[in-house]
């Protein structure tokens, strides 16, 4: 049932993202980081304690893929090499990008373009590990306290964007299909 599951959508679309689409979304993550750091007023240092990757859809493991959100969070813990003590143990972040849901929103709907919409994405996914790392939010929560935070941090991702001059983002900002 699955087998074009990695190359199509169910619109024939591609469902992993070309090279122009990934360099978009490169350009898109470097903003939301900016945003991010400036709105937390972070240092590129405190980035490296709580450290985070980005990965599209070609390099997730299947159970990282997911068929309703447009990105997945998730937390492994390290533990510093050379290291006995359990305090040397550090969490980093996986972004897990989910183009092909990301794809198709952006088929059925003509105004939702890229840039903009991983610009929302990856913003919001940031805030999810600033308030992660500043004890917030504990990743483990009730399913209500979850939906709760997902409230909060779609109001901030939206406080920081409304600051910006960009019309691409007015659809994303009025868009009602987020699922986190
Ligand atoms: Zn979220």
């Amino acid at each position: 049932m699955k087998s074009d599951f990695l190359t199509h959508t169910p619109f024939d679309q591609p469902r992993t993202f070309d090279l122009e689409q990934l360099r978009t979304m490169y350009q898109a993550v470097d903003m939301a980081e900016e945003l991010v750091s400036n709105a937390y007023q972070l240092s590129s240092r405190q980035w490296q304690k709580n450290p985070y990757d980005i990965k599209t859809l070609t390099d997730l493991s299947t159970d990282e893929v997911a068929d309703t959100p447009y990105a997945q969070l998730i937390r492994y813990q390290a533990r510093k090499k050379q290291s006995e003590f359990s305090s040397a143990k550090y969490d980093y972040y996986k972004i897990c990008v989910q183009d092909h849901n990301i794809l198709s929103v952006s088929h059925i709907n003509q105004t939702i373009q890229l840039f903009p919409f991983v610009l929302y994405i990856i913003t919001h996914e940031l805030i999810h590990i600033v308030r992660f790392s500043r004890f917030l939010h504990l990743f483990h929560a009730t399913e209500a306290e979850r939906l709760d935070e997902e409230r909060r941090v779609h109001g901030k991702t939206r406080e920081i964007l409304a600051h910006l001059n960009m019309p691409s983002l007015k659809p994303i900002l009025n868009f009602q299909g987020w699922v986190f």
